[in-house]
Parts: C-alpha cells; structure tokens; sequence
C-alpha cells in the first residue's frame, strides 16, 4: 500500500504559515448620502447640510471622500459656492479663522 506516502509526498504541500490576511470591510461600501436620502436640490442656506461637504480648512471635499454621486456633487458644489459668496461659508483657511464657523481647529 503506497497510500500513507502519496498523501505526504512532495514535502510543500497547500500550507503556508505566512499567509497575508487582510481586513475585510466587505459592506463598508460609500453611499451617497443625498441618494440615500432621496434629496432632490440642495439648498445653499442649508449651512449645516453643506458644512458637511467642506473641509475644516473651507474646502470642498473630493468626491472619493464623501462617496458623493457625481450628480449631488455637482448641486453641492454650485450650492457651495454660493454659499460662500454670500459669507455663509468660508472661502480660505484665514476665512475660516476669522468667522470661527469651524471651532474643532485652533
Ligand atoms: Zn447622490
């Protein structure tokens, strides 16, 4: 009977100590938010919405950062920029320091 060495043959068979194990954020998927909650338009008076596509330094946030739709990026984007033009949002970090509308950062 050869069972017993076919079974241990070769000497490297499928096991290998040092295998690569990655974290998996299998549903950790971005969802547009404006999608998910079925948002239409975007108002630029709706400081507290916008606030949350601008960065603490008065930017607005990458797409690839928010998981934004192309097409709510763009309404926040417009709706941003007349925010801004009307003071409710800041244009530049120094903006941003003087009206304090972002007090997480010194
Ligand atoms: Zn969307």
């Amino acid at each position: 009977m050869t069972s017993e060495e076919r079974t241990q043959s070769g000497g490297d068979g499928g096991e290998r100590p040092s295998r690569p194990q990655r974290p998996r954020y299998g549903s950790r998927r971005k969802v547009c938010r404006m999608c998910v909650d079925k948002v239409k338009g975007i108002d630029y008076k709706d400081v507290s919405r916008l606030r949350m596509y601008v960065s603490d330094r008065g930017k607005i946030e990458p797409r690839r950062k928010t998981g934004t739709c192309l097409k709510h990026q763009r309404l926040v984007c417009t709706s941003i920029k007349r925010a801004r033009h009307l003071a409710l949002l800041p244009y530049t970090l120094g903006h941003v320091r003087q009206t304090g509308i972002f007090p997480s950062r010194g």
